[in-house]
């Protein structure tokens, strides 16, 4: 029946392509087309459900911030709430004046000063930080040929002057203890990790199944960090649009500027989106109505 839904979706949400914008302030992610389009839902159970392009690769974004909550969750437990906390931000992700507004303090992980904060904290714990994502995400994606596209972290680099800015500003908070050369760094690679659909839809599988990756038993998070993960993603995922998203989603979920989306269904499946036109949170336009879909027709919804 999942497959019969999903199949019918493209069509559905063909006219909500040209509706938001490709982020072009990446230049490199605005000469991707904003007609693409795929989407596939991977079950705990073994079953793929897929629609247009799932093997075609795309720039994760911030979605590649969720694998860096993995690595931090497991390697410095309660201490990441230091640094970051488990607040809303009713601003856009990369809000300058919220910082500030909060002692310096990022409102979560998710935002980008939250994300370069917990990018610093890593660093600090592994120097070859960038290296353990990449293991961490192939052997989750079951897939060894994954890797970070340097084109469009250098395209970011180039013209990531605001995230340069938040970094500096945390550093004058004494939040950053690296160089916040070596963290911008780090940062911009993290977001150019680039995968498909499909690679996405298997990777975050664990989180719908209390923390193990049911492709292998292999236990990824205990059950209660894997309850914590979800929570954030579900508050924090979307940023400024997160109240908009539980409305419609009503599930966690974790949005890239590459326009792609991941969303958990706890206990039953993970469905991956890649539509690159956003709204003004930086949420993919077709994406969020492709899930609203599926998740409605699928009777997906955990309330
Ligand atoms: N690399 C992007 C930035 O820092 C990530 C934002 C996003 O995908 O939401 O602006």
């Amino acid at each position: 029946m999942y497959q019969a839904i999903i199949k019918e979706i493209p069509e559905q949400v063909r006219p909500l392509f040209n509706q938001g914008k490709v982020a072009d302030y990446i230049p490199a992610l605005g000469k991707v087309s904003p007609m693409k389009f795929a989407m596939a839902a991977k079950a705990v159970s073994g079953e793929i459900y897929y629609a247009g392009e799932v093997d075609e690769k795309f720039s994760l974004q911030s979605i590649s911030k969720a694998f860096a909550m993995i690595l931090a969750i497991r390697m410095l437990g309660d201490d990441l709430w230091q640094k970051v906390g488990r607040s809303l931000s009713a601003r856009a992700f990369n809000s300058i004046s919220q910082i500030e507004e909060y002692g310096g303090r990022p409102r979560n992980p998710f935002t980008n000063g939250g994300a370069i904060a917990i990018v610093d904290l890593l660093l600090t714990h592994d120097v070859h930080y960038l290296e353990s994502l990449l293991i961490l995400v192939r052997k989750l994606t079951g897939n060894r040929k994954i890797d970070y596209d340097r084109s469009v972290a250098k395209s970011e680099k180039e013209f990531g002057h605001r995230n340069a800015a938040i970094a500096y500003f945390l550093k004058s908070y004494g939040i950053l203890k690296n160089q916040v050369e070596d963290v911008l760094d780090a940062y911009f690679v993290q977001c150019s990790l680039a995968m498909s659909c499909n690679d996405l839809s298997r990777s975050l599988l664990f989180l719908a199944n209390r923390g193990v990756d049911p492709k292998n038993e292999t236990v990824v998070l205990t059950p209660q960090q894997n309850r914590h993960l979800n929570a954030l993603l579900m508050m924090f995922g979307t940023y400024d649009g997160a109240g908009d998203f539980v409305f419609r989603i009503g599930l966690p979920g974790k949005s890239g500027v590459g326009g792609g989306i991941a969303v958990i269904v706890p206990g039953k499946m993970v469905i991956a989106v890649w539509s690159p036109a956003l709204d003004e949170f930086g949420t993919s336009v077709a994406g969020l109505k492709a899930l609203e879909i599926f998740i409605e027709k699928g009777d997906l919804g955990i309330f």
